[in-house]
This record gives structure tokens, C-alpha cells and sequence, in this order.
């Protein structure tokens, strides 16, 4: 008999798990970034404010609706400081540069 492997990426299933965990993290990645795109472009279209988080060496986006993370996937501590920037404003580009990158391709997405 052969081991459970995951119709998506034909990976082995771990024992003890119900679905591939690899597939699981990237659908509720691609989910959790579909999510982003109406609040993401209100934002933008509105010129209101993104949610700054300070974790580590650099200044992040929360990602909208409440999750604890930044745009860049970085899980934010609760201690993480928390500032606003206006979108659009020079204070923007001094932000991580892989959550602006990660904005951009939402952003793209939500346009095309
Ligand atoms: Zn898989
Ligand atoms: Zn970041």
C-alpha cells in the first residue's frame, strides 16, 4: 500500500497530517494576499493611511483585516511598535522595501 502524496505537488504526505503542508501554507498565502487587494487599492484611491509596524532593524505594512503580519510575511510581535504613514507620502519609501515591492504586485493584480 502506498503512502497518502499530495494531488497538487505529488509530495508524501507526513504522517499525521491530513493535507501536504507546504500546498496548505501556499493557499493560504495566495488567500491571505487576494485579501489585501480591495483595501489595499481604497487605501490608495482615498490617500488614507497604512498601518506601520516596527519589527526587527526595519519599518513593515500590516497587512490589512486585522492579521498579524507584514506585507514581507514576517509575523509582527504584539510589542512591535506602531506607526501611520499617508500612502503616497516620502515617508512610504523608507519603509521595508520587500512590503512595498509585495504592495506593488497586489496592487498590479488588483488592476489587471
Ligand atoms: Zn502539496
Ligand atoms: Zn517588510
Amino acid at each position: 500500500m502506498g503512502k497518502p502524496e499530495c494531488s497538487t505537488c505529488h509530495r508524501l504526505i507526513p504522517d499525521g497530517l491530513l493535507a501536504c503542508r507546504d500546498c496548505t501554507l501556499d493557499r493560504s498565502r495566495a488567500a491571505l494576499f487576494d485579501y489585501q487587494r480591495a483595501p489595499l487599492r481604497r487605501v490608495l484611491e482615498e490617500g488614507g493611511e497604512l498601518v506601520v509596524r516596527h519589527v526587527g532593524a526595519s519599518r513593515h505594512v500590516q497587512m490589512f483585516g486585522g492579521y498579524d503580519f507584514t506585507f514581507c510575511t514576517l509575523r509582527i510581535p504584539d510589542t512591535a511598535h506602531r506607526t501611520r504613514v499617508i500612502v503616497g507620502s516620502d515617508a512610504v519609501k523608507q519603509l521595508c522595501a520587500d512590503c512595498q515591492l509585495e504592495m506593488a504586485r497586489v496592487l498590479k493584480a488588483a488592476y489587471d
